[in-house]
């Protein structure tokens, strides 16, 4: 080797010590957690004949919630991590997260875009594996959903005529318990239905934040839609029940250590004042009234979207209907989401939609919203969860609770279904169907003609569509339970339009029709 070659090696590795011998983990930031880092091995390996990189192998534990005082013989969990790594411009990091369910994460490089680890670069669950091209970068189980930006929304939000915020409580380290009241003042509120909704009781779960912004954003998007909506229902959101866990970045748990999902039914002395804020504003709203729809929102690390269905046994049968008609409302014109990702479970007075249950029996439909982290309907190689497909989940979530509630609007006119021969036809009562309303009328008879009665605001061309009420049990296809186009109506100024169809549209079951401008 001359001397020449051996002045550029030494000034190659003295370089390269210099600029590349400071890595750091840190987890110094809101909402960030990290457990122990542990450096493998460290490797110079020469990338091209003049350069060298330095490859670097890590294992790393995500932070463990505190002991959990109240419940205790669960584990604590150790799910969300999101940490900074400094000094890693130009170097290859192997990072094994022993501890976390890790399936492609995120990376960013400013704390504010985030992009998905490639499937090159996350082959072995919770193996990441890249050359990082900026010196500093974050990393994280999914795109954050802090308490900072959420106060940067909720300042936007509150500037818009239909949003009241108010503090409903204290966590148990003083932070605030927001909620907003999102409705039209204009018009009286005694007609009103009216929905619960929180979420982020479990920290880790931040696509359920991400889902439930979307879903108040399009709320007050001004459309034709939201608008009818904010006139005919009151909306209480809370965004955040357990600020202290969403903070500090546990997993599940509050800062105690307690899981709150499973807090409810507690004495005085083991309820968190998380549990005790909500339980205390919800009994002050539900006094005359209760709620029509309470919506728990969470993410889950199975790849579906979900709705925890209550059984018939556990509550009712009418009950059971009315979980499977919102569900069947929600899966409708919804590609990511099946009746196969249904979850069953009892109902049990230590989750809040228990203690609802006991509370307001048939009248609340109270029930967990789940989406995942990863990927969508069990498929790693169809669509990968994103803000954007949250997005179109949170649009067509709010179209399904406008008809759970029954709500029509000039752009999405509810209408119910009559038939011209009663004689053919049956009223029932029949709870193992999903249909609208108390009772329906069936046939099962070819062509028995049907109509239904529209008011058309302006003219235009209305697209058509009846509900095919199917099965509430064992409902396993997309042909049942949903709205089906049946075809289109052009009208050439405002009027009452008849609409005339038969039996075998709707599958034999009479019940309500939808036309869409
Ligand atoms: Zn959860």
């Amino acid at each position: 080797m001359t001397t020449r070659k051996i002045f550029l090696l030494l000034l190659n590795i003295f370089c390269s010590s210099f600029l590349f011998s400071q890595v750091h983990f840190l987890s110094d930031f809101e909402s960030a957690s990290i457990g122990s880092v542990k450096l493998l091995d460290s490797v110079w390996i020469k990338s091209t004949p003049t350069d060298s990189m330095l490859t670097l192998s890590y294992e790393i534990s995500s932070r463990f919630d505190p002991q959990n005082p109240v419940d205790t013989s669960l584990s604590p969990s150790a799910r969300w991590y999101y940490f900074r790594i400094t000094g890693v411009k130009g170097k290859q990091l192997f990072i094994n997260i022993r501890n976390s369910e890790t399936i492609r994460p995120f990376y960013s490089y400013d704390n504010k875009n985030f992009k998905r680890f490639e499937y090159v670069e996350n082959i072995n669950k919770g193996q990441i594996n890249k050359i990082f091209t900026q010196d500093t970068v974050y990393i994280c189980h999914f795109i954050p959903y802090t308490c900072s930006y959420l106060d940067k929304r909720f300042e936007e939000w509150s500037e818009s005529k239909y949003v009241k915020t108010e503090v409903i409580g204290q966590s148990q380290q003083g932070r605030d318990i927001r909620m907003m009241t999102l409705t039209d003042r204009s018009v009286d509120d005694a007609n009103k239905k009216r929905v619960w909704i929180h979420g982020r009781v479990h920290p880790s779960e931040h696509p359920s934040s991400w889902h439930l912004e979307f879903l108040i954003d399009k709320l007050l998007d001004g459309s034709v839609h939201s608008r009818a909506l904010l006139a005919n229902t009151i909306f209480y959101i809370v965004p955040f029940t357990n600020p202290d866990g969403v903070y500090g970045g546990l997993s599940r748990s509050a800062s105690t250590g307690v899981n709150i999902e499973i807090n409810w039914n507690r004495p005085d002395s083991l309820t968190m004042p998380e549990v005790k804020a909500l339980r205390g504003k919800i009994e002050n709203l539900t006094k005359e009234k209760p709620f029509d729809l309470f919506l728990n929102m969470h993410s889950q690390i199975s790849g579906t979207i979900t709705y925890w269905i209550h059984t018939a046994e556990s509550t009712s049968e009418l009950m059971f209907r009315k979980q499977m008609l919102l569900s069947a409302l929600t899966i409708n014109d919804n590609p990511l989401f099946s009746p196969a990702d249904l979850s069953f479970s009892d109902v049990a007075p230590r989750y809040a939609e228990g203690w609802v249950w006991n509370r307001s029996g048939n009248s609340t439909v109270a029930i967990t919203f789940e989406t995942p982290y990863t990927y969508y309907k069990n498929d790693k190689s169809g669509e990968w969860v994103s803000l954007d497909n949250l997005k179109s989940l949170a649009n067509n979530s709010l179209f399904a609770i406008s008809d759970y509630l029954g709500i029509s609007s000039d752009a999405r006119i509810l209408a119910d279904v009559k038939v011209s021969r009663p004689s053919g036809w049956k009223k029932v009562n029949d709870d193992s169907m999903v249909y609208f309303g108390n009772e329906c009328l069936i046939t099962n008879k070819q062509k028995q003609r049907v109509r239904a009665k529209v008011k058309f605001p302006e003219a235009g061309t209305y697209k058509v569509y009846t509900w095919v009420a199917g099965a509430a049990y064992n409902w396993s296809d997309n042909l049942i339970n949903r709205w089906k186009f049946v075809g289109s109506v052009t009208v050439s100024k405002k009027c009452t339009y008849k609409w005339k169809g038969t039996s075998d549209q709707m599958n034999g079951v009479a019940n309500k029709m939808l036309f869409i401008k």
